[in-house]
């Protein structure tokens, strides 16, 4: 081993490195000047100088560097594979192409010359990079080892880190940003696309996010940020799949998932996860989430058309009553625009007299007595007839006209309660936008004073959006409203945010229990059962009534008078009235209503008259769908079809489903599927998979299209014409196949 002190590093001592190696640079210095501003420049800091023996082995290094390299153990004599590691992907000299360590040994077996070689010492925790350059030294023709420059440039590697990373990345949660997730979101369909492969992307967007900033201040809006997004990571199970679009906004992509029965899941459990309490700042907040989802290639094939699809089902989402998840359907364009419509039809509404309340009787189980009533909001639409207020009153909560509206409510609720002829109950909703108002328990005693209802015949249901936030807002709001003497029920219970938590503190008379919580009580293995029956011990206990919502049948009756609730309001007692009628039934006093209804719940079929068709053999059949169940369904417009039948059903936007027909008569037919549909999220269902519209024209097949007769399928120039196997019924019942009528 030779070590050779170089010149530059010893001044005074005029080695033959330099006077050889530095000609040309340094031509016209004599080698003391040389030697002179090496030094400077050495001691300056800017870089460094080195030089190694043939075997690689460290000869020399400037003073600088070599406290810093040197750390564990003087590096002179270390080899330079040993002290550096090749830094994949950054040289700028083309020389660092290639695998890792092997590129600084291919340099340093090469030879000869490399310049601004990218490599990286110490322990990757606490990592230095190091821009290496070097020149062969050749002695007497023999190779005699390299000499050169390195600069620590860890500050700059550092720095360029640090801001590709902020502008790719949000700050507040270390999530990727808008920007890089539609990078690659972009770059994900195209590499899914070439293999023929689906990827979803699901938009989130927190509900109720806004009031926790404004009540409780920015930086617990941010807290809560923080935790949504450990939330989130965590059941996606990959940070790098979750982004940050922007204030309460996140999106997830999922690779090669297409599956709605698996996705509508995810959703479930993200929603479920999301809405969980959160602990900020030591105090508890709840918030809850809703989503959209959308899949390519069938929602769109570009990032951005399917971004764009996946809005508008998470505006779907969030209209239909929040907490929500909602596939994009290609229906949804048409629900945006309908949704603007009424929008602005409903401004005129309430001047123009086109609401009405309508009341269900609330009824004591053990008896069959009437105590009271809902009021129900109905808005009889010059067009459209009746709109279902889970339809509007969202409409109305979003453009602020629910307190005018809600206001009316209660003053018609008090007048038409006064007139009945018995001192029932009367229930109102109230919206939490409604009760957030400071106004309300003035207008509230207004209606009060007014009718002149005796304030304990109202009750006034809220829901638990209202306890957003704990402390005074809404405890004065309770206290105001019980200092009237008014009554208080918790609606909705069940749905969500439930917590038993604020039973105590909050002045309630009844807990409502929701009807989808009542309704899944009745299915096997079912833990509503066992809630419901804590809810009422608690309810008992605080001295609280409890009333079961939405009941219709005898199953979902009895198990609801066996776990001791006292009040049910349902179907099988009566549907809501029309003051007019419901004052002629109360008659003057004591109603008693005999229950009816099925025996039990059946496997819920939708029914409808929406067009469809179904494919079987050469042909395809526009036929009408007249209810549709996650098992089967009934179609109308085909004349004697046998039995067993296989046909596939076409329900739009490439659902196919395979079924069977098991039931046949006239010119109906009862189909079985082969799978069973899932859940929309909407309460709508939909088929697990879908086919692409590529795959479609591939086969010759444009599906949904739907002219008044079979339709043969496209099977190429060379197939022989058949026959379609089953007739059109061209009228029945009057209906008729006219395509022109509304589904
Ligand atoms: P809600 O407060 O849960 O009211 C009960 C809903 O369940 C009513 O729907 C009622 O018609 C329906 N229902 C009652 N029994 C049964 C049953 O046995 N089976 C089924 N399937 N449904 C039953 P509706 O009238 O369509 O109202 C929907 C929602 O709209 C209400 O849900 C309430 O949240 C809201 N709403 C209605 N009127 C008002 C109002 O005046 N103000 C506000 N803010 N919201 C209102
Ligand atoms: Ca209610
Ligand atoms: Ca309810």
């Amino acid at each position: 081993m030779v070590i050779r002190r170089m010149a530059w590093g010893r001044p005074g001592n005029t080695g033959d490195g330099l006077a050889r190696n530095a000609d040309g640079a340094a031509a016209g210095l004599l080698p003391e000047q040389a030697a002179a501003l090496c030094q400077a420049y050495e001691s300056l800091g800017l870089g460094a100088f080195w030089s190694c023996d043939a075997d690689g082995r460290l000869t020399y290094l400037s003073p600088a560097a070599r406290a810093v390299l040197g750390t564990d153990g003087d590096p002179l004599g270390r080899t330079l594979l040993d002290l550096f590691q090749h830094e994949e992907g950054t040289g700028e000299g083309g020389t660092n192409a290639g695998g890792t360590e092997r590129s600084l040994r291919f340099v340093l077996a090469r030879r000869t010359r490399f310049e601004r070689l990218t490599v990286r010492s110490g322990d990757t925790a606490q990592p230095r990079w190091w821009s290496l350059s070097g020149e062969a030294i050749h002695r007497k023709g023999v190779f005699a080892g390299f000499h050169g420059h390195c600069a620590d440039i860890s500050d700059q590697r550092r720095h360029a880190e640090e801001s590709s990373h902020l502008a790719l990345h949000d700050s507040l949660t270390g999530l990727a940003n808008r920007r890089h997730m539609n990078l690659m979101l972009a770059r994900k369909i195209a590499a899914l696309a070439a293999a023929k492969r689906p990827c979803a992307t699901m938009l989130i967007d927190l509900d109720r996010f806004k009031q926790v900033n404004d009540t409780l201040g920015h930086a617990a809006g941010d807290a809560l940020l923080k935790q949504v997004a450990d939330r989130l990571v965590r059941l996606v199970g990959d940070a790098s799949r979750v982004c940050r679009l922007g204030g309460d906004e996140f999106q997830i992509i999922l690779p090669d998932v297409e599956d709605r029965g698996r996705l509508g899941e995810l959703a479930e459990a993200l929603i479920e996860d999301l809405s969980q309490p959160y602990l900020i700042e030591g105090s508890r907040c709840l918030i809850g989430a809703s989503i959209g989802v959308a899949i390519a290639p069938f929602d769109g094939a570009a990032a951005d058309e399917l971004v764009r699809s996946a809005d508008l089902a998470l505006y779907a989402a969030k209209g239909s009553g929040r907490g929500r998840f909602r596939f994009f359907s290609s229906d949804l364009l048409k629900a945006a625009e309908d949704r603007k419509a009424l929008e602005e039809d409903l401004h005129d509404a309430l001047a123009q007299g086109q609401f009405d309340l309508h009341y269900q009787p609330i009824v004591k189980a053990q008896t069959n007595q009437v105590i009271g009533v809902e009021a129900l909001l109905r808005w009889n639409h010059p067009e459209h007839g009746q709109i279902s207020p889970s339809r509007f009153i969202p409409i109305a909560e979003e453009c602020n006209l629910i307190r005018a509206l809600g206001e009316w409510v209660l003053r018609t609720a008090c007048a038409d309660a006064a007139t009945w002829g018995a001192p029932l109950r009367v229930a109102v909703n109230v919206s939490p936008v409604q009760f957030a108002d400071e106004n309300f328990p003035m207008i509230v005693a207004s209606a009060l004073a007014q009718s002149g209802l005796d304030p304990q015949r109202l009750e006034l249901e809220i829901t638990e959006g209202v306890f957003l936030e704990e402390g005074g807002l809404t405890d004065a709001r309770f206290k105001a409203l019980k200092g009237l003497g008014v009554r208080l029920a918790l609606d909705d219970f069940g749905t969500g945010y439930s917590s038993l938590g604020y039973l105590k503190s909050a002045p309630f008379d009844k807990i409502k229990i929701d009807q989808s919580f009542v309704r899944g009580a009745t299915q096997p293995g079912s833990r509503n059962r066992a809630i419901i029956t804590a809810i009422v011990a608690l309810a008992q206990a605080l001295d609280m009534e409890t009333t079961a919502e939405g009941v219709e049948s005898f199953d979902q009756f009895d198990l609801m008078k066996a776990l001791s609730v006292g009040h049910v309001q349902g179907f099988i007692y009566s549907h809501p009235l029309a003051n007019a009628a419901f004052t002629q039934a109360l008659g003057g006093g004591d109603w008693i209503i005999e229950p009816s209804g099925p025996a039990r719940q059946r496997h819920q079929r939708q029914a409808m008259f929406r067009r469809v068709g179904v494919v079987h053999e050469d042909y395809y059949y526009p036929v009408v769908l007249r209810n549709l169940s996650m098992s089967g369904a009934l179609i109308e417009g085909l004349l004697e079809v046998p039995l067993e039948t296989p046909f596939v059903l076409d329900l739009g936007d490439g659902q196919l489903v395979v079924a069977k027909v098991r039931r046949s008569q006239g010119h109906q037919q009862g189909l079985e599927f082969e799978q069973e549909l899932v859940s929309d999220g909407n309460g709508g269902l939909c088929t697990r998979y879908r086919v692409s519209p590529y795959q479609l024209s591939a086969a010759g097949l444009t599906l949904g299209a739907g002219p008044g007769g079979p339709m043969q399928i496209n099977r190429g120039p060379n197939a022989k014409v058949t026959m379609p196997a089953f007739a059109m019924a061209t009228d029945w019942n009057g209906a008729g196949l006219a395509w022109n009528e509304a589904a």
